[in-house]
């Protein structure tokens, strides 16, 4: 449908919208089988931008199918390496040229600021491609001897690894672009083939990655993407029994009910889920990093971050200077889409989440507690206010769930023991960060502290190099850092006499 939001977008944009997005399914858009559609919506103003096929099982099986000849008859994983490499290089490349268009699609259909998609989405992104692309040269197993009958001398051992088969990769709304990227590339650089399912509330961009990774080269049928709601075309794909390995973001409720059914085939699992990332701030932290360290790690896409931080645990002595600090930052920040270039504070995904958020905050207000608003947000659109909570009590339901939202607790505590028992105090262990100048209670806490990714006077920063996944019931699992395709991989052991 033909785009008449208030903001002049970029050509490739208006004219993918006009194209009626379809499933991607052996190198090309197809129409459903069914009938049924998702609207897709402009947070900012809650309009419908697109409609998606909402895919049936049928379309579903179409592209694990697809993705199964594919990689049955080898047209991917038996290329060179050195030309899926150069391949996958190109479609990062495409990804740049095509940067503006990405960018916008994503806060179109996101609601993240303009900035931060070009930032994130497009720039972070293709320097992931790039980390990714060049792995697919670097595949390797090992030699060794034993200790079978007749000596080493005898028998010659060693381990290949290969690629484990089509992979379902299921991405949610929150980086759409960049989370389904990082199911996708792993894959293809292992030698797989890959079905992409983004979310049903922002589905778009994984539909216009697949045309540029056909562009670059990538043969029809390694990469395919199908839309559709969770409990429809996402069960229908993860327990598709022709799909080997399952790549999983998302909350920790919906990876764990992926992980049950994926043990019925033994099915390979990646699951990436929630966090409640504690931030603990020590009497001897500089307040000039931890001010901007905690705005950007709280309200970075409005909360919407898995690492985030949302319970800070500060010592007495800087309490006051952090809350007044951070009620000063989130009262000064400017209000409006995404789209707007200078608006800070950009609206939640959808009207579901803003209705999640806000349920939070009446819970916490009913409850008696301390809550300091920021700027004020409009009616229209699906905006929450920045929003700190002065020491919540145990019993509000935000002191223990994820939020996803702009909320960040924060908490006074008497030490750094105290500090620490309370933020190693949750069933999740996503990341968490630790603001001090000591270096003795750095090289300390850093080891105590429960988390998959710990972060000293910083919050939230990833990168390709850098493992990241989750302690306890945040998932399982590692994504990125150079073991990233072992998990897209298995390992066979050749074990030759002579
Ligand atoms: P979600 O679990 O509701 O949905 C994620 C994806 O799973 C969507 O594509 C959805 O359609 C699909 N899905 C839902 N039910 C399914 C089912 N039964 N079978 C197969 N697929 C199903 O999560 P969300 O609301 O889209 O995303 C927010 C969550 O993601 C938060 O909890 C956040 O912490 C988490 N997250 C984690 C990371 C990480 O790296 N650990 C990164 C980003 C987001």
């Amino acid at each position: 449908m033909a785009y008449d939001g208030p903001y002049s977008i970029d050509p490739l944009v208006a004219s993918f919208l006009d194209r009626a997005p379809a499933l991607f399914i052996d190198g090309g858009f197809v129409a459903s089988d069914g009938t049924a559609t998702i609207a897709v919506h402009d947070p900012s103003s809650g309009k419908v931008i697109a409609h998606v096929p909402d895919a049936t099982p049928a379309d579903v099986d179409k592209a694990v199918c697809s993705a199964d000849t594919a990689f049955q008859d080898g047209r991917w994983r038996h290329m060179r390496p050195a030309d899926r490499e150069r391949i996958l290089m190109r479609f990062a490349e495409l990804v740049v040229e095509r940067g503006e268009a990405f960018a916008q699609l994503e806060t179109l259909e996101q609601g993240k600021g303009i900035a931060i998609s070009r930032m994130f989405e497009v720039g972070a992104s293709s320097e992931w491609m790039r980390f990714v692309a060049g792995m697919t040269t670097k595949i390797t197993g090992r030699t060794f001897d034993t200790s079978l009958p007749g000596g080493p001398q005898h028998w010659t051992t060693y381990t290949r690894r290969e690629p484990v088969g089509v992979v379902a990769g299921i991405a949610p709304w929150n980086f759409p672009m960049m989370i389904g990227l990082w199911k996708v590339m792993p894959a293809l650089a292992a030698g797989c083939s890959v079905v992409l399912k983004p979310s049903e509330v922002t589905p778009l961009t994984a539909l216009m990655l697949a045309e540029m990774a056909i562009q670059a080269g990538v043969p029809a049928g390694v990469f395919n993407v199908v839309t559709g709601f969770g409990a429809g075309a996402g069960t229908a794909l993860t327990s598709h029994p022709k799909v080997a390995k399952i790549s999983f973001t998302g909350s920790t409720a919906t990876g764990k009910a992926i992980g049950r059914s994926a043990m019925d085939q033994m099915k390979r699992l990646t699951l990436e889920l929630g966090g409640k990332n504690p931030a603990i701030v020590l009497k001897d932290a500089d307040l000039a990093k931890v001010i901007p360290g905690l705005m950007a790690g709280g309200f970075l896409n409005g909360g919407q971050v898995c690492a985030a931080a949302s319970r800070v645990y500060v010592e007495a002595l800087l309490y006051d200077d952090l809350v007044g600090a951070l009620s000063a930052a989130i009262s000064g920040m400017s209000v409006g889409a995404g789209m707007d270039a200078n608006a800070q504070v950009n609206p939640l995904v959808s009207a579901a989440q803003q209705a999640k958020v806000l349920s939070y905050l009446d819970d916490a207000r009913s409850q008696g507690a301390d809550l300091v608003t920021g700027a004020a947000v409009p009616d229209q659109g699906y905006f929450v206010s920045p929003t700190l909570v002065l020491n919540p009590a145990e019993s509000l339901k935000l002191t223990r769930e994820e939020v996803f939202g702009p909320v960040l607790g924060i908490t006074k505590v008497a030490s750094a023991d105290e500090a620490l028992q309370r933020a190693n105090d949750s069933a999740l262990g996503l990341g968490a960060s630790l603001w001090t100048s000591n270096l003795d209670a750095a090289m300390n806490l850093t080891q105590r502290m429960e988390a998959g990714t710990i972060w000293v006077n910083a919050h939230v920063f990833i990168d390709p190099a850098m493992p990241f996944g989750g302690y306890k019931q945040s998932g399982i699992g590692r994504d990125f850092g150079v073991d990233w395709l072992e998990a897209y991989t298995e390992t066979k052991s050749i074990c030759i006499s002579h």
